[in-house]
């Protein structure tokens, strides 16, 4: 693509896909092809060794997996990407890639279930030291990275109480010690915000989750400068964890609406949060649209949009939960998040299942939340089928 400025609706739609595209078709080609031949060996030698354009071997480089490699990259602003085969095979990639025995990184409690068990299990047995600050409290944040680290890991929002991080004031910090940054941006998108300008260096996304939209696709990404991205792509082509052509064509046909979904995702989140925060039934709500949320300026200062994500917690606590979930009738009830149909679950068998009862209480996620992901449907039906559903609590 050219220089010009394009809005990230154009970028959704065209960026990444002209130079795939082959035969007059419009659309990017599936390529199933594990190898990719040379008759002369000579080019074959300068593909091979990255002075020459070109592919050789599906676990290095696929050119659909390039196309939707090229859009993300291009909707984060970055100068390079690669791609994973799921959103934790991104994270833990990027984390492998830059960290060794003897580092400590500086993370929040709230982090995604599955890249806490990283910080939790993992990287302790490696001797990598880690540091969970209460998500939110930027001074305490602030205060731990001065003690010097090698890595400050931040996802805002979070999953699933949807807190906020002030990502430019982190980062400041982070520059202070010569700390990298890195931002799971899966719950807000490139629509909503782009770390990389407040001062991060790598942005992470699970593509399952918005990028894609559908929920038919595994996938993962990440997006910076070439010295990084490169690392983890080397580090990638050698340990497999590779995004498959097919999924990366579903994730990249799904990026095409990305606006459009984003646009009417948070309109009905927005909308679905006030009618729960005027309810008997309801407890508590959490969404950073709401002026109630512990963040909501700093959200309104660093997002384009508040996102599709909510969640919040019954009065009846689990018991109401049971009663309530099984009556919805327009939401799936599924561990998954950022398809166009609103998806339902509790944070107990969804985000954080990797984690205990008492993991989850220290973490405070109520047992009884249920975490709600608004789909594209008319706003009107999602909020009489919340209505009635919550009825249905004795
Ligand atoms: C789902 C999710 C992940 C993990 O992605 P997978 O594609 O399921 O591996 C990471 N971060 C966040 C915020 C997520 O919601």
């Amino acid at each position: 693509m050219t220089n010009k400025k394009i809005e990230q609706a154009t970028k959704a739609v065209w960026s990444g896909e002209k130079e795939y595209l082959a035969h007059g078709a419009t659309q990017v080609p599936v390529v199933h092809s594990v190898a990719f031949g040379y008759d002369d060996i000579d080019e074959w030698y300068e593909v091979a060794i990255g002075k020459r354009k070109g592919h050789i071997y599906g676990r290095n480089t696929n050119p659909t997996v390039q196309a939707f490699e090229d859009k993300v990259r291009e909707l984060e602003g970055a100068e390079a990407s690669t791609s994973f085969s799921t959103g934790m095979a991104a994270i833990s990639n990027a984390l492998l890639t830059v960290l060794k025995p003897g580092d400590r990184i500086v993370s929040i409690k709230d982090t995604y279930g599955g890249t806490n068990k990283i910080f939790s299990e993992f990287l302790p047995k490696l001797n990598i030291d880690v540091s969970l600050i209460e998500t939110g409290n930027h001074e305490a944040m602030e205060r731990e990275i001065k003690k010097g680290c090698k890595l400050v890991y931040l996802e805002t929002p979070t999953n699933p109480t949807v807190k906020i991080t002030d990502i430019a004031r982190i980062a400041k910090v982070a520059k202070e010690v010569n700390a990298l940054v890195f931002v799971d941006n899966t719950f807000a998108t490139p629509i909503n915000q782009n770390p990389l300008n407040q001062g991060a260096d790598l942005v992470i996304h699970s593509a399952t989750k918005f990028l894609g939209g559908h929920a038919d696709a595994l996938g993962g990404v990440v997006c910076g400068e070439k010295h990084l991205v490169n690392a983890m792509y080397h580090y990638r082509e050698i340990n497999g964890a590779t995004l498959d052509p097919m999924a990366a064509y579903l994730l990249l046909r799904g990026m095409k609406t990305l606006k459009l979904r984003i646009d009417k995702q948070q309109e009905n989140a927005m909308k679905v949060a006030q009618f729960l925060e005027k309810h008997e039934k309801v407890d508590r709500v959490f969404y950073p649209g709401l002026p109630t949320h512990h963040h909501h300026d700093v959200a309104k200062r660093q997002m384009r949009g508040f996102g599709g994500m909510l969640s919040f917690a019954l009065k009846g606590e689990l018991d109401a939960v049971r009663q309530f979930l099984p009556k919805l009738e327009y939401a799936h009830r599924a561990a998954n998040l950022g398809s166009v149909e609103t998806t339902v679950g509790p944070a107990r068998t969804t985000s954080h299942v990797e984690n205990t009862p008492e993991e989850r209480k220290a973490l405070g996620i109520p047992e009884g939340l249920v975490r709600y992901s608004a789909g594209i449907e008319d706003s009107n039906d999602l909020l009489a089928d919340l209505a009635q559903a919550l009825d249905a609590i004795k």
